[in-house]
């Protein structure tokens, strides 16, 4: 006979955990397909480093959410609060982040073009409508920083990062995690800096960003989550779940962290593979035997022949004595990294950029983020509504970073979570 459960949960990443934290039933069964719980938010820690999969740095808005963790991590020192020091590799040379607020930082003739760029920005953009998709992301690049800014660092930063021609992406892909600035602004820098943005203050756990993902496991029962078990197909009318074990798993509702596609794939629901594109990003975590370049937190890298995107520094944000740094290059879906080759590259470019200099590499950990940043575009919002319109009336759900295809932070997941909860609390108490 099937096993039954009121809720079950696919996924014990950020999402998945929250969800089972805010549910006010014990009737909730947690599937996780991997032998540990964090999904993306998990952390390594090898010869005294301590590195997530990736940078992971948080910078809560809801002073709820950031109290509701550290309720349950065990001492409250284990977080430390720093101000961001970031910056940015500009053709061996080095500016403030964001580079729209700091053009004054570059070579004169630069700074001029893209001041100039900026103030005929609009006379530019009637020449452009027919190579560029003015709606697009790029379109809004264009049309709000002019080609200097845009061509120097937006377009070949993120084309880096996304793996993708940007006109793909709708011009909102980043939501509020895009540091606008208007003219204004722009000029007012120049004078007196002020570079804050979302992250101009960030918290760390020293233990990692796994210690956020125990606080969300703190309470749960070992039999109300199974590791090692993925769902594997899902019939909507009967209400019932296979997992990879071929155990069959009735439920009044199904809550998915899984990527949405896979989701999608998992309900036989027909859909176009092409309205849900995304990027890999593959991580090298890197350990030396002693301190690279002080104060930085992280750097961007714009330019096309360093072949990451950006660089972190944990030993800087966690004052320890040895560089200690996350490296991340984009990869479209259907790359497939060489590792070493890759990693030889890197190696070369830390040594073009001065970040490393008879530094020897003392530990080592990558591993490919797949997915890491879905491609939000007019089509993937439009079809994500109406399949989970569908996928409701069944009692299923998408949530998180990859089940909701969307761009947000481990906050946001918990924020999204919670709401889902109160909404099935709300109707259990009616
Ligand atoms: C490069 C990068 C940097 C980031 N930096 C930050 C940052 O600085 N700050 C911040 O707040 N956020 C950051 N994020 C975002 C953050 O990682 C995510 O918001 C968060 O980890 C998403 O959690 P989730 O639970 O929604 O998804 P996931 O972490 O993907 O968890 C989903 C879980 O579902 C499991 N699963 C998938 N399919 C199945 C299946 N069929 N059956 C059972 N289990 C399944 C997976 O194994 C996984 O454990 C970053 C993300 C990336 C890619």
């Amino acid at each position: 006979m099937a096993k039954t459960t009121k809720y079950l949960i696919v996924g014990a990443g950020i999402s998945g955990l929250a969800l089972a934290n805010f549910l006010d039933s014990d009737d909730y069964l947690i599937l996780e397909r991997e032998p540990e719980i964090g999904g993306w938010c998990k952390t390594i820690v090898k010869e005294g480093f301590v590195w997530d999969f990736s940078g992971h740095f948080f910078h809560f808005r809801d002073p709820e959410i950031e109290a509701y963790l550290r309720a349950r991590m065990p001492t409250d020192d284990e977080v430390v609060t720093v101000v961001r020091d970031s910056r940015i590799y500009y053709q061996g040379t080095e500016l403030d982040f964001p580079f729209q607020k700091n053009i004054h930082q570059l070579p004169h003739d630069e700074f001029i073009e893209c001041l100039y760029d900026l103030y005929f920005r609009e006379e530019h953009l009637e020449t452009l409508k027919d190579e560029v998709d003015l709606t697009s992301f790029k379109g809004m690049l264009y049309e709000k920083f002019g080609r200097g800014i845009a061509e120097k660092f937006l377009i070949p930063y993120n084309e880096k990062l996304y793996a993708c021609d940007l006109d793909l992406l709708d011009r909102e892909a980043m939501g509020r995690f895009f540091p606008h600035a208007n003219m204004a602004e722009i000029l007012r820098n120049m004078r007196n800096p002020d570079n804050r943005s979302y992250n101009s203050t960030f918290t760390y756990p020293k233990q990692g960003a796994i210690m956020y993902v125990n606080a969300l496991a703190k309470d749960i029962p070992e039999d109300n989550l199974l590791l090692n078990t993925g769902l594997q197909s899902i019939d909507l009318a009967s209400k019932t779940a296979t997992t990879t074990s071929g155990e069959e798993i009735q439920f009044e509702h199904l809550v998915s962290s899984a990527p949405f596609d896979k989701l999608l794939n998992m309900t036989a629901l027909p859909y176009q593979q092409e309205d849900f594109t995304y990027n890999k990003v593959l991580v090298f975590n890197l350990g030396f035997d002693k301190k690279g370049p002080e104060g930085v937190h992280w750097t961007y890298f714009p330019d096309r022949d360093m072949r990451f995107y950006r660089v972190g520094f944990y030993d800087n944000i966690l004052n320890t004595p040895r560089m200690s740094l996350y490296i991340e290059i984009g990869y479209p879906a259907d790359g497939e990294p060489d590792v070493d080759a890759e990693r030889a590259r890197v190696l070369k470019d830390l040594e073009r950029a001065g970040i490393i200099d008879g530094h020897n590499l003392v530990a080592e950990h990558n591993i490919v983020l797949d997915p890491a940043y879905v491609h939000i575009t007019e089509r993937s919002r439009a079809e994500f509504a109406r399949l989970t319109d569908i996928l409701s009336t069944a009692g299923v759900y998408s949530i998180g970073r990859y089940g909701g295809w969307t761009y947000c932070s481990i906050e946001d997941n918990i924020l999204e979570a919670r709401a889902l909860a109160r909404r099935f609390n709300a109707v259990e108490e009616a």
